[in-house]
């Protein structure tokens, strides 16, 4: 059991082996880090290392994408790329697993963020690559769909 009390248990690495590729690819579109071994820490972002117990954690994890609002910010004034999308607000999400994340809120409203609001993860459109056209993906969190303010 991780000191989180979290069920999950790391998988043993020979059941794990995939490329670096796919690690990447999962990276866009899911929420993907890793889990310690000898401790069963879950690490996001992947570091390799197990902040917990120090040991080498290689093992991919796939996390819930499901947390909770820890504190939050909301933007007026948009780095380039973003200028669109303003006013939108940055949240630090404290995942049921443990690790905080950093990542914009969509579907919400942004007055209507409290710190305990439950969030999921999905993937959206981050931004426009301007110079190329692109759209860049990544994932965002909203509020749970059951999840109503009263
Ligand atoms: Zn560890």
């Amino acid at each position: 059991m991780s000191k989180h009390g979290f069920w999950t248990r790391c998988p043993s690495n020979d059941q794990m082996e995939i490329s670096r590729h796919w690690r990447l690819q999962q990276q866009r579109y899911g929420l993907v880090g890793e889990c310690c071994p000898h401790c069963d820490e879950k690490i996001f972002p992947p570091r390799d290392i197990c902040p917990s117990c120090n040991g080498e954690s290689k093992t991919p994890y796939t996390f819930s994408g499901k947390g909770e609002v820890y504190s939050f910010t909301t933007i007026y004034d948009a780095p380039e790329g973003y200028e669109g999308m303003t006013p939108y607000t940055v949240a630090l999400v404290r995942l049921v697993e443990g690790p905080l994340v950093t990542a914009q809120l969509t579907d919400v409203d942004n007055s209507a963020v409290e710190i305990g609001t439950p969030v999921e993860m999905v993937t959206r459109k981050l931004r426009e690559d301007g110079d190329r056209g692109m759209l860049v993906y990544g994932y965002k969190f909203r509020p749970e769909l059951l999840w109503t303010k009263t």
